[in-house]
């Protein structure tokens, strides 16, 4: 089991870096419509709680997806590196498209 076991949730969200080298976030959500997992392509069900994994690509831009936590935790965070919890509110959609649209080098790590 990880230490990461219930994360992300309201509070606290998770991120890292890929090895491309791209920012890679975790974002509690509850979906407002059909999603397909973007790992397992099952479907998510209106009203799930569920995983939106945000990336800040390394070379600018911002793509996301939605994941079943379960996926989400045994596929995807086992590959991230230097995975860490932060505040919730610092990984709202907007920062982090704002992210997107700087340079890396001019892009504050998260605390
Ligand atoms: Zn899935």
């Amino acid at each position: 089991m990880s230490r990461f076991e219930g994360l992300p949730d309201r509070r606290q969200s998770l991120t890292g870096v890929t090895d491309q080298g791209d920012e890679v976030w975790l974002i509690r959500s509850i979906s407002q419509k059909l999603y397909r997992c973007g790992c397992c392509h099952d479907s998510i069900e209106p009203g799930d709680e569920n995983v939106v994994v945000q990336y800040v690509m390394r070379t600018g831009g911002t793509e996301h997806s939605h994941w079943h936590r379960r996926c989400a935790a045994e596929v995807l965070m086992p590959s991230i590196r230097a995975l860490k919890a932060v505040n919730a509110s610092d990984a709202s959609r907007g920062k982090l498209e704002s992210r997107g649209r700087r340079s890396p080098g001019r892009r504050r790590k998260p605390r």
